[in-house]
């Protein structure tokens, strides 16, 4: 690369054209999770003494958020969903990733099967599905870490969209002058009754970064994309993103931070509750109808919600146990049009 690290002699292993800044693998894991603590305190999203759950995904974003909010020293434990894929055995082994990483940080994971909380996994429910599997897929994972992190009684829940992701989701909304979901396109979204505080402490960092951070941390994580993701409009919306910045650097940043400070609460104000919430007839979670978009999906589906199958993962070090809890809990995750991203 040809670049000296820019805080000591070292030679450097990222340069950041966006931030003019090439690091040394010292430096760089050091300024990241200086970046991270940034952008958590800037936006109020996480105090020191809050719980935070962290749904980890077994990729590399949420994987590197769980790792640097604990060695930012929160108190922060994994959800892994188990979505139940076995094609080229994608959950299994995105699993075995998140537990790798409860082992290194010695922190619990908990497990929930999809399958055994609503009769059947993510393919038989997508088959039987008019909708896309992203969407569908999407509603169902926000219901279960929401219900999950209330239920489990969490502050906060952390989710690992990075700045691509966050960019990616601004111009498709920006596209389709998506209104409601601009009001509410944030790295936070505060608490309110029934829905736990949600935050994204890394929409500063690009997937670049994230990976390298997981690279020099050596966390290891699953590199496949999900078998359904196959949203041809997302990658083609985050190439064209990238040709912008690497004909202008800085754009992408620029993009989603200019929004974030001069144009998202002008939607926010203009979209401003009309909604009113009550609780769903058949899980009782936060709706603005009488059944929650998730029960009806499920129900479309043929599937029964019997409460959430969670199993808690111990990391093997402290001694192996892990015990079965059986939960009853929601969330009528809203969407912002947000990528598909466990965490
Ligand atoms: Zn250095
Ligand atoms: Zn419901």
């Amino acid at each position: 690369m040809g670049y000296k690290c820019k805080l000591c002699p070292s030679k450097a292993v990222i340069y950041m054209r966006q931030h003019r800044l090439a690091l040394c693998s010292g430096c760089y894991v050091q300024w990241f999770a200086k970046q991270t603590q940034r952008s958590i305190s800037e936006m109020r999203m996480l105090r020191r003494d809050e719980r935070v759950l962290v749904a980890v995904s077994g990729g590399k974003d949420s994987l590197s958020l769980w790792y640097v909010l604990s060695e930012l020293g929160y108190d922060a434990e994994g959800l892994y969903i188990d979505l139940g894929i076995s094609d080229l055995g994608y959950s299994e082994r995105s699993k075995t990733y998140a537990m790798h990483l409860a082992d290194k940080l010695m922190r619990p994971l908990h497990i929930v099967s999809v399958s055994k909380s609503v009769g059947k996994a993510i393919p038989e429910l997508v088959r039987r599905s008019d909708r896309s599997p992203c969407s569908l897929c999407g509603l169902i994972k926000r219901y279960i870490m929401n219900r999950f992190a209330i239920e489990g009684g969490f502050d906060v829940l952390a989710t690992g969209h990075n700045l691509d992701d966050e960019a990616a989701t601004l111009l498709s909304n920006v596209l389709h002058w998506q209104v409601g979901y601009l009001a509410r396109q944030s790295p936070i979204l505060m608490e309110r009754d029934g829905f736990v505080r949600r935050i994204k402490p890394f929409y500063r960092f690009t997937e670049k970064e994230t990976a390298l951070y997981a690279l020099l941390n050596g966390i290891a994580y699953i590199e496949d994309e999900c078998p359904y993701s196959v949203d041809a409009t997302t990658i083609f919306l985050k190439g064209i993103l990238n040709q912008l910045e690497e004909r202008m650097p800085g754009t992408k940043l620029q993009f989603y931070n200019n929004f974030l400070a001069h144009a998202r609460e002008l939607f926010e104000r203009e979209q401003a509750p009309k909604v009113q919430l009550r609780q769903c007839s058949i899980c009782s979670m936060p709706t603005a109808e009488c059944v929650c978009a998730f029960c009806r999906a499920i129900e479309r589906v043929g599937g029964t919600f019997v409460g959430l199958n969670v199993v808690r993962y111990e990391p093997k070090q402290c001694g192996a146990s892990s015990q079965s809890t059986k939960a009853a809990m929601t969330a009528e995750g809203d969407d912002n049009g947000e990528q598909c991203r466990l965490a």
